[in-house]
């Protein structure tokens, strides 16, 4: 099916991150709801033809747990994507409502991203930007990795860490080492997110930085590269924290890949207590 972006109605402002809006939209002749996220700044034309070039590649991939990218547009100068609506809003979303996200819904949403993960990895593509406000919920009980393909491709292309200080919260100690293979770094740093991730759903706050403490690129660097990696409170099941201390080892090359995490006990056992993640949505508005 081919999308035109003129036939898309803007309804309602969904969110606004560092790079644009993200509006919800209907499409005038079938009624079916997307998101529609607009890259706000007006790029050079050869930025917008490295963005549409990467974007081909990224529209090929197809997985239940990634939010579907169904066509990318460029309208002198304004790149939109057109993408699968989650009415559930994102785990932020989720987390700040609740406060904190309890460990047996952690694990359910653990094992839907860890899927994502092991479907971008085996097609040798690298996230990136793995946290809260990139991980998608909807009412059917699926969880899916947003912005991938618009933020790995946004990375490649432009992404400067200090306009994205959001992202770089959550970066892996090995990309900020300058002497380091920096561009290089591997599916690794995917899984070390996923894990601060995991980690400030379940305690509620940035784990990383103090109370208070200013979340700017000297502090945060410090904290993640000489400080020891953040650990679950100790009321934490023995299976969670063995979990979040696989993720967060400093050692990329220590790191369990997607494939071995989701034989994690910590995984295997929402399997055998199955919640329904929806029940987060709740009292929450998107
Ligand atoms: P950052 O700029 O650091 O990436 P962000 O991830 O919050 O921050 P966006 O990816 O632009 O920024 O998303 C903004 C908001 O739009 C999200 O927080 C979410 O509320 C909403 N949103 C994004 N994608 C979708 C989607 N596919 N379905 C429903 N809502 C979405
Ligand atoms: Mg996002």
């Amino acid at each position: 099916v081919s999308l035109d972006d003129l036939d898309l109605d803007r309804k309602s402002l969904l969110g606004a991150g560092s790079g644009g809006k993200v509006y919800k939209v209907v499409h005038r002749w079938t009624g079916r709801i997307y998101a529609l996220k607009i890259i706000q700044e007006k790029h050079e034309l050869d930025v917008r033809r490295q963005i549409m070039r990467e974007m081909e590649i990224l529209l090929r991939a197809k997985s239940p747990h990634l939010v579907e990218c169904y066509g990318v547009f460029d309208r002198g100068g304004e790149v939109s994507f057109v993408l699968e609506f989650m009415d559930g809003g994102t785990l932020a979303d989720v987390l700040k409502f609740h406060r904190t996200i309890s460990e047996r819904y952690l694990a359910e949403v653990t094992k839907q991203v860890l899927l994502g993960l092991l479907y971008l990895h085996k097609h040798k593509i690298v996230h990136r930007d793995i946290k809260p406000s990139n991980l998608l919920i909807n009412r059917r009980q699926e969880v899916k990795i947003g912005d991938f393909g618009v933020s790995t491709v946004l990375a490649h292309t432009l992404a400067q860490c200090n306009s994205f200080v959001g992202t770089c919260a959550y970066m892996s100690p090995e990309r900020f080492d300058p002497d380091g293979n920096g561009g290089e770094y591997g599916y690794a740093a995917d899984i070390w997110s996923l894990g601060l991730t995991l980690l400030e759903c379940a305690i509620g706050r940035f784990p990383c930085l103090q109370p208070g403490e200013r979340p700017d690129w000297p502090t945060l660097m410090c904290a993640i590269c000489l400080g020891d990696p953040p650990s679950p409170p100790p009321d934490a099941s023995p299976e969670f924290r063995n979990f979040i201390s696989c993720c967060l080892q400093k050692d990329a090359g220590r790191r369990p890949s997607a494939e071995m995490l989701l034989t994690h006990p910590f995984v295997k056992k929402s399997e055998l207590q199955p919640c329904s993640v929806s029940t987060l949505l709740q009292g929450l508005v998107v």
